[in-house]
C-alpha cells in the first residue's frame, strides 16, 4: 500500500523517457565509476546499474576522449535494447566540450552543470550560458548542480561581506548554506533569463551534513518550484554512508520534498556499483512511496536461533527475488508489492509470516524440527528436513505464478 504524501509542488521534466517532478514517482539514478572513454567498461557499468533499476545514469564527461565516446556508449545501449537516459555531468570545460563534440550533447538525455565550476570572474557568466545555449539548441533539461565542495566562491564571499554589516551577524555555517541555495537559484533564474525554460531545469543543492541537507532543501521548497534532485554528497562508506543519506532524504521525502534521489554511497573495495541503486529503492520502498522488488521481512534472530540457517534462508530468498525481478516484472504485474516473511522461531514467526503474502516459520531451539508456511494469512503446509530452502523457495515461484500470473 503506497503513502499518500502530499508532494511539494514542482514543475515536471521529461529527460528521455523518464519524468522528474510535477507530482510523478520519486526517480532513482545513479552515477558510474567508470573511464567514460573506457567504451566498454561504461556501456557494462550503465547496464548494470540499470538492470538494478536505475532509471537515470549519470557519466562524467571530463575531456575530448569521453565527449567523443558519448555517442557510441549510447548507440550501444539502444542495440542491447536498453533505453537508459544518459545524463552527461560536466565540470569547467563543459562549454568547450559541447561546442567542440555536438553529437555528445546530442546524445545525452541531460546536462549536469555545476555553477561552482564554470569558471571564474566574467568567464563564469560567459561560460554557464554558453552551456545553457547548448541545451536549448540541442532540446535537453539541465541539472543546476551545486556542490557545497565546490561552492561559487563570489556568492560566498558577497554573502560573508554583507553579513558583516548585520548588527545581528548570522553564523559562517548559515552564511555558508544560505550560499548554497543562492548559488543554485540565481543560477537557475539566469538560465531562464536565457530563455531555459523551467520544465527543463532540475536543481540541487548537495551538503554533506544530515541536518544542514535537510535545513538546505527545506529553504529551496519554500522559495522555488524547479524540480528537485536529492543527495547527500559524499555520504561515505558502508553503513555509515547508507544510514546518513537515509537519515537525510527520509526526512524530507516524508515531508513532500524531493522528484529524484541519487546515493551517493563509497563502494567498499569489491562491493558492487548498483548498491546504491538497491539503497535508493529500498528507501522508497521502506517507506511506502514507490514498490521495485518484494522485501523479505525477517527478524534479527536471537538466543532461539541457534544455527546460522536461519539467516542463510533469509538472504537466499531475497537474492532468488532479486534476481527473478528483471522476469518477474514483466510477467507478473503488481509483483513488486508481495510481501514475504522469514522468522526465526515460534515467538513472533507465525504472527509476522501470517501478515506477509507468504512467511515461513523456521524451528528455534527446542521447537519441533519443521517449519510451518503460512499463505495468505492461513497456515497451508510444514516443511521438514533438509530441503526447507529449496522447497520453501518452489513454494514462493508458485504463489508468485498463481498470484500474479
Ligand atoms: S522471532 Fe524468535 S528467533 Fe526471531 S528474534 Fe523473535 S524470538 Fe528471536
Amino acid at each position: 500500500m503506497l503513502q499518500d504524501i502530499k508532494r511539494h509542488k514542482t514543475q515536471s521534466v521529461k529527460v528521455g523517457n523518464v519524468t522528474i517532478g510535477g507530482g510523478a514517482p520519486i526517480v532513482v539514478q545513479s552515477m558510474t565509476n567508470t573511464d567514460t572513454a573506457d567504451l566498454e567498461s561504461t556501456v557494462e557499468q550503465v547496464a548494470t546499474l540499470f538492470e538494478a533499476g536505475s532509471e537515470l545514469v549519470r557519466v562524467t564527461v571530463n575531456n575530448e576522449e569521453s565527449a567523443a565516446q558519448i555517442p557510441y556508449i549510447v548507440d550501444r545501449l539502444n542495440k542491447m535494447g536498453l533505453d537508459v537516459p544518459i545524463v552527461g555531468d560536466f565540470h569547467y570545460n563543459g562549454h568547450r566540450l559541447l561546442r567542440q563534440y555536438p553529437d555528445c550533447a546530442k546524445a545525452l538525455a541531460k546536462l549536469r552543470i555545476n555553477p561552482g565550476n564554470v569558471g571564474f570572474g566574467e568567464k563564469r557568466d560567459r561560460q554557464f550560458a554558453e552551456m545553457i545555449e547548448i541545451a536549448m539548441e540541442y532540446d535537453k533539461p539541465v541539472r543546476i548542480g551545486v556542490n557545497w565542495g565546490s561552492l561559487d566562491q563570489s556568492i560566498q564571499a558577497k554573502l560573508m561581506d554583507e553579513n558583516a554589516q548585520l548588527a545581528e551577524p548570522k553564523t559562517a555555517e548559515e552564511v555558508g548554506l544560505e550560499a548554497v541555495i543562492q548559488s543554485a537559484l540565481s543560477s537557475a533564474k539566469y538560465a531562464e533569463s536565457l530563455g531555459l525554460g523551467k520544465d527543463k531545469m532540475v536543481i540541487s543543492c548537495k551538503v554533506s551534513q544530515v541536518q544542514e541537507l535537510v535545513a538546505v532543501y527545506r529553504q529551496l521548497a519554500q522559495r522555488c518550484d524547479y524540480a528537485l534532485h536529492l543527495g547527500l554528497t559524499e555520504a561515505g562508506m558502508g553503513s555509515k554512508g547508507i544510514v546518513a543519506s537515509t537519515a537525510a532524504l527520509s526526512i524530507l521525502m516524508q515531508e513532500g520534498i524531493g522528484d529524484t534521489i541519487r546515493i551517493s554511497l563509497t563502494p567498499e573495495p569489491g562491493a558492487p556499483r548498483e548498491k546504491e541503486v538497491i539503497v535508493g529503492q529500498e528507501m522508497l520502498q521502506t517507506m511506502g512511496l514507490r514498490s521495485f522488488t518484494p522485501l523479505v521481512t525477517a527478524c534479527p534472530g536471537c538466543g532461539r536461533t541457534t544455527s546460522t540457517f536461519f539467516q542463510e534462508l533469509a538472504q537466499k530468498i531475497q537474492t532468488f527475488i532479486r534476481t527473478e525481478m528483471p522476469t518477474w516484472r514483466e510477467k507478473y504485474p503488481g509483483v513488486e508489492d508481495m510481501k514475504v516473511a522469514v522468522m526465526g522461531c515460534i515467538v513472533n514467526g507465525p504472527g509476522e509470516s501470517k501478515h506477509a503474502d507468504i512467511g515461513i516459520s523456521l524451528p528455534g531451539t527446542g521447537e519441533a524440527p519443521t517449519a510451518p508456511v503460512f499463505i495468505d494469512g492461513k497456515k497451508a503446509k510444514t516443511l521438514r528436513g533438509e530441503g526447507i530452502a529449496e522447497e520453501f523457495q518452489e513454494l514462493v515461484q508458485s504463489y508468485v505464478d498463481q498470484r500474479y500470473g
